[in-house]
């Protein structure tokens, strides 16, 4: 691949790239056992927050129903009021947590000033993507954005990149893709002969070898890169 020809567009993925998703739910996941022990459930907070944990790795991170199966397991049949008690502690917390990484908003706004167009890939369903971009009010930056809902497929199909570069109308070769998950965000971009980034500082898999192009600490980091590329002083 030629490192040099200039880069046109930046496709982000969202979650754990653009905005801490494991910490966030991590807080809201916590405030939500001790919201339900303030109400009446007893149970251990530790052994719970691996439970809810557990339950998520199960049946999925967008699951609605988790807390629905926690008390399930937990005292055998769903209690409204621990229910309620979970989900509003829940809410109020992740209100409060979803937030963007570091540089997030700087680095957005320069490329803007640069000239590059920008856009969302996520593996998300449409509804919980948009919210979160709400959420950060980032909302104005991205060209396109494509969701599971809108492609149908999940990375590393080339499809939802494919959507996103046409709605772009920027070739792969004229433009970067940055991720947290190698295998879906790098390998899903490098094979349709997009420029790769891996997101380190989003990693929750302790990735020893990306396959990305660049390993970066920080999100600012593409700015420097693509003035390197780009030829801008
Ligand atoms: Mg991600």
């Amino acid at each position: 691949m030629n490192k040099s020809i200039p880069i046109k567009g930046v496709i982000f993925d969202l979650d754990n790239t653009l905005l801490d998703f494991m910490k966030m739910k991590e807080v809201a996941v916590k405030s939500a056992i001790r919201g339900m022990i303030e109400a009446g459930l007893e149970i251990d907070e530790i052994e719970s927050f691996k439970d809810i944990i557990s339950i998520y790795e199960e049946f999925g991170w967008e699951n609605q129903k988790v807390f629905d199966v926690f008390l399930t397991k937990s005292i055998g049949y769903v209690d409204n009021k621990f229910l309620a008690a979970g989900i509003v502690a829940y809410r109020r917390a992740r209100e409060a947590n979803l937030l963007a990484y570091p540089n997030v908003n700087r680095t957005l706004v320069n490329l803007t000033k640069l000239g590059i167009k920008l856009a969302v890939v996520s593996d998300a369903p449409s509804r919980e993507a948009w919210m979160r971009i709400y959420y950060l009010n980032l909302y104005h930056f991205f060209d396109a954005v494509i969701t599971f809902d809108d492609s149908g497929e999940r990375k590393p199909s080339s499809t939802p990149f494919e959507m996103a570069l046409k709605k772009l109308k920027l070739k792969p070769q004229d433009s970067l893709m940055i991720g947290d998950w190698p295998d879906r965000d790098v390998v899903g971009a490098k094979q349709i002969g997009m420029r790769t980034a891996f997101a380190v500082y989003g990693d929750t898999f302790g990735t020893k070898y990306s396959g990305a192009d660049w390993d970066i600490q920080d999100i600012s980091e593409i700015i420097t890169i693509i003035k390197q590329i780009n030829n801008i002083v």
